[in-house]
């Protein structure tokens, strides 16, 4: 009976056969506030139990029909859902037995007789507050489990030093192998939960990941804020990946959750791959490349190595797309990967493979867009190793290619940048090896250039020069000589060849060989050479005017203005315009510029015959040297080049090819002219062979209008050529 009015706060079922005991029971529980109801033994304790559900029980021992033991005992068994009504045993004194057996059956606590009567209330409010506590607690660790069981991570508990305080398998570890975060004990066992257990985490997974793991975990200590770490583990041969999340439950012990993230990073890895992968060929990109240059240079600024990069672009790409179509164009340039591939193995180039620009399995290896192609050399240790992959990139290109029933046959131009020499940074040594590229293409193709910073002079002292050719014309910068050209026996000037000079404002004297192939380059040789032959036609004139002789004055026409459809026109109106006879313009052509289009070749040349002009092959010997081609074209004179006559008269194979020449040229009834005769021994030795013309610095060097006209009076007697 509640000694106050207050509401109870809770009920206690007496069970005792001694009704005096039950009594002072009922009082001292009253004095705390609780309420009572009573049994006079086990039998009617268990089924009070069951039907008033009271807060607590206080169970003597010793009772009729049923004793404590058995009464706590069928109650325990009675309880459902995870009821646990706290019972408090009431047992003889220093009965250890008795205790002993009470907790056996399920007891909660205690008390001894003799009771001691004034705390027996506290006694029983204490042991109901806890089992209050403990039920609460069984109710959120009921939750907690099901929330566990529901997730699929692995959990783990750590206390600050590193040692396991339990280990929790997630739902989505596999059935064979390890399971995340546990790969080496695992291993060995079915069950991994409770083996790790007071273990340390090192002695649990490897070290390199414990050791990460352990700062992690004091980081979170103290900072109390979560913390992730990621990992790979081999599982059954297979690369697992996964991510632990910590947590600080306290000031000491750390919480882990460990997921599988494998299939997020496979996800990831096929992103990337997509990204960073040319889709027409399947090696990587630019992209990936540029990453791939960007980590070997820290590799190679920390290693303090050296690499090279190559720069590869195919020489007439542009022909075959325009004339076998885009979709041979697409499969040279998957045959041409696929050779590079085979050719950069990363094992030709010591390789190593890491990063995401493995996409392509070349790692070494990308196509920027187009038909240029590059390729990383690291470690290199000698700049010949760069030099030897570009010819052997060379030379695998240089294999036919079988595309749609064609064979095909392309060059490639590379140009390579060295690093540290040419630049410390990506874009500047992907821009160098680009510019070497240009001018390896610049210096005829299929050729490998270097990269050096003296080439970037060279090329802004080009771009200089070309403004400053552009100009030339106009500002009356260029200007002729004429080189007299003999006739071997008579000794007689027959002819001259007329040689542009360019007289540059700041840097004097531009030799031609410098500034025709940049002419030529720019197209800048067709006003040029259109201003050559208005200029010489105008002196051959005037020469026949005031000499009363004739004299065939010799122009260098280059191919690109062979090719020029106006040819013709302009070479009309020069003569028409200056009065020149055609017979006494002699146009000097090369073999290459014959040979490069046969059919367009014999168009022009038939129309510059119609005009009724000469022809004469430059430089003979140092192109395809096709008498029989020569033959289809008429060509008046062969021109035997001069690093032929420099050797005479010592050099006997040069003797016997220069003898060779004459012989075939007469007999295709052509004019031999000799270049570069500076000797006497020259001149006798070209006429034992029955050389009919020599022009060379022994004869005359080239000279201004006004000096070969004071050789030709002086002379007085300039003749009719040939
Ligand atoms: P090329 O047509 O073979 O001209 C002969 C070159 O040999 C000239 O050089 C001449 O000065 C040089 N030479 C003459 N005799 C000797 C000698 O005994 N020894 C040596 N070592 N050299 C000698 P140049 O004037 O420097 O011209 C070089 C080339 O530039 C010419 O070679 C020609 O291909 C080109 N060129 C010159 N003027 C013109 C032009 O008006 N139009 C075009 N398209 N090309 C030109
Ligand atoms: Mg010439
Ligand atoms: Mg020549």
């Amino acid at each position: 009976m509640p000694a106050s009015s207050q509401p109870a706060r809770g009920t206690v079922l007496v069970a005792d056969d001694d009704p005096v005991m039950r009594l002072l029971m009922l009082e001292m529980l009253a004095q705390v506030g609780l309420d009572a109801i009573e049994a006079q033994d086990g039998i009617e304790a268990v089924a009070l139990a069951q039907s008033k559900k009271p807060d607590l029980v206080l169970m003597d021992v010793d009772m009729p029909r049923m004793d404590g033991f058995a009464a706590c005992g069928a109650i325990r068994k009675a309880e459902r859902d995870g009821a646990c009504v706290p019972i408090v045993m009431v047992t003889g004194s220093d009965d250890i037995e008795a205790v002993t057996h009470a907790y056996e059956v399920g007891a909660t606590d205690f008390v001894s007789k003799p009771i001691n009567w004034p705390i027996l209330g506290h006694r029983v409010l204490y042991v109901l507050r806890a089992s209050d506590a403990i039920a609460r607690l069984r109710i959120a660790d009921a939750q907690n489990r099901a929330v566990l069981e529901a997730i699929p991570d692995t959990f783990f508990r750590l206390d600050a030093d590193g040692f396991y305080l339990d280990y929790e398998p997630g739902q989505d570890r596999p059935a064979s192998g390890p399971g995340p975060g546990c790969p080496t004990v695992h291993a060995a066992a079915p069950s991994g939960a409770s083996q790790f257990i007071g273990k340390h985490i090192s002695d649990v997974l490897p070290s390199e990941i414990a050791t990460r793991m352990l700062e992690q975990m004091k980081a979170v200590l103290a900072t109390q804020q979560v913390r992730s770490v990621e990992y790979e583990l081999l599982d059954c041969g297979e690369v697992q990946h996964y991510e632990a999340r910590l947590v600080a439950t306290g000031a000491s012990q750390v919480l882990g959750l460990v997921r599988d993230i494998s299939e997020r990073k496979r996800a990831e890895e096929q992103i990337r791959r997509l990204a960073y992968c040319d889709s027409l060929t399947g090696i990587p990109n630019r992209q990936a490349f540029l990453e791939t240059l960007e980590r070997e240079l820290q590799r190679a600024r920390i290693g303090n190595k050296k690499f090279a990069v190559l720069f590869m672009d195919l020489d007439a790409f542009k022909r075959i797309n325009d004339t076998l179509g885009h979709n041979a164009g697409d499969q040279l340039l998957k045959m041409v990967s696929e050779r590079l591939r085979e050719t950069t193995r990363p094992s030709d180039l010591v390789s190593r493979g890491d990063g995401p620009a493995d996409a392509g399995g070349a790692s070494n290896l990308a196509r920027l867009g187009g038909d240029e192609f590059t390729i990383l050399i690291p470690d290199l240790e000698r700049v010949e190793h760069a030099l030897n992959v570009a010819t052997r990139v060379k030379e695998a290109m240089r294999r036919s290619f079988l595309i749609e029933g064609n064979e095909i046959f392309v060059t490639a131009s590379i140009g390579i940048s060295l690093f540290p020499e040419d630049g410390d940074d990506c874009g500047s040594l992907l821009k160098f090896a680009d510019t070497a590229m240009y001018h390896a293409k610049n210096c005829g193709k299929n050729n490998a250039k270097l990269y050096s910073s003296s080439l970037t002079m060279q090329i802004m002292s080009h771009v200089k020069l070309e403004v400053g050719l552009r100009k030339a014309l106009q500002n009356d910068e260029l200007y002729l000589v004429y080189q007299p050209q003999r006739d071997v026996r008579t000794s007689e000037i027959v002819g001259v060849e007329a040689l542009v000079r360019w007289r540059h404002p700041e840097r004097g004297l531009v030799p031609p060989t410098e500034f025709i192939p940049l002419a030529e380059e720019t197209g800048l040789i067709v006003p040029i050479g259109e201003w050559v032959l208005r200029t010489a036609c105008r002196q051959a004139r005037a020469w026949q005017r005031l000499t009363r002789r004739t004299l065939r004055v010799a122009v260098n026409l280059s191919a690109k203005q062979f090719k020029d459809e106006n040819l013709s026109q302009i070479v009309l109106s020069a003569l028409h315009d200056t009065g020149l006879e055609p017979r006494l313009l002699e146009l000097e052509l090369t073999e290459g510029t014959l040979m490069d289009d046969a059919r367009a070749t014999l168009a022009t040349l038939e129309q510059l015959r119609g005009i009724g002009v000469h022809l004469s092959i430059d430089d003979f010997g140092t192109g395809y040297s096709s008498m029989n081609y020569l033959k289809r074209f008429d060509v008046r004179a062969l021109k035997i080049d001069r690093s032929f006559i420099s050797g005479l008269p010592q050099d006997s194979e040069n003797a016997a090819i220069t003898r060779a020449i004459i012989a075939m040229a007469h007999g295709l009834k052509m004019v031999v002219v000799a270049e570069g005769v500076e000797t006497g021994e020259q001149l006798l030795m070209l006429e034992e062979y029955g050389c009919d013309m020599v022009q060379g610095y022994y004869l005359g060097h080239p000279s201004s209008a006004e000096a070969i006209t004071e050789m030709l009076r002086n002379a007085q007697l300039a003749l009719p050529a040939k």
